[in-house]
């Protein structure tokens, strides 16, 4: 399937407003409102699989396009740090994006976007992260409680699983390799979150 002309056009532009050789953009189309994108830059490659919602097209498009204009991070973990969103936000803004949308947008992948907007000093960023951390401050903790007191842990399987005798559950990977390796039994507690 091809790409629909505005964004043919977006990639166009942006590309060459930067001065930089447009990738080439793939484009699908999934179930669902949100779009997802991923930036390929050794097949020189945006792809983008779109959902329903055009804002968040025009958003995804961007923010790939985003990927592709900034140099690749030195560390992984700075994928999407302060070099990408300031090349991100800049592109919302002069491609149509009013800022409470790329703000609401943005955000809705990746958190940590609305402490960059906010170094950015994009429009209602502040707001947004005050909000956001209000949010996260009224949302009750989970309560963790004692399901099954500590015991050692004793190996049995069940049906494709391993699991522990006692309490029932699953011990997998690392966990039982280490279990079946060590020389005296581990203890475990079985913990559980209550409403
Ligand atoms: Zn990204
Ligand atoms: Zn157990």
């Amino acid at each position: 399937m091809s790409a629909p002309s505005w964004a043919a056009e977006l990639v166009a532009s942006v590309c060459a407003d930067a001065g930089v050789a447009p990738p080439r953009l793939a484009w699908r189309r999934r179930a669902g409102e949100h779009s997802t994108g991923v930036t390929r830059r050794t097949e020189e490659v945006v792809s983008v699989r779109a959902g329903s919602d055009e804002l968040d097209q025009r958003l995804t498009l961007l923010h790939e396009l985003a990927h592709w204009l900034t140099p690749m991070p030195r560390r992984r973990g700075t994928h999407h740090g302060r070099a990408f969103y300031t090349t991100a936000f800049e592109l919302y803004r002069r491609h149509g994006l009013a800022a409470a949308d790329a703000l609401r947008l943005e955000s809705g992948r990746y958190r940590s976007s609305l402490r960059h907007a906010v170094a950015l000093g994009v429009p209602g960023a502040r707001a947004a992260l005050a909000e956001h951390r209000a949010r996260l401050r009224a949302q009750p903790r989970r309560r963790w409680r004692v399901l099954v007191p500590e015991h050692a842990v004793r190996l049995a399987r069940d049906g494709r699983w391993t699991v522990c005798v006692t309490c029932r559950q699953r011990i997998v990977g690392m966990n039982l390799a280490r279990i079946r390796r060590a020389r005296r039994a581990v203890r475990h507690v079985l913990m559980g979150s209550g409403a």
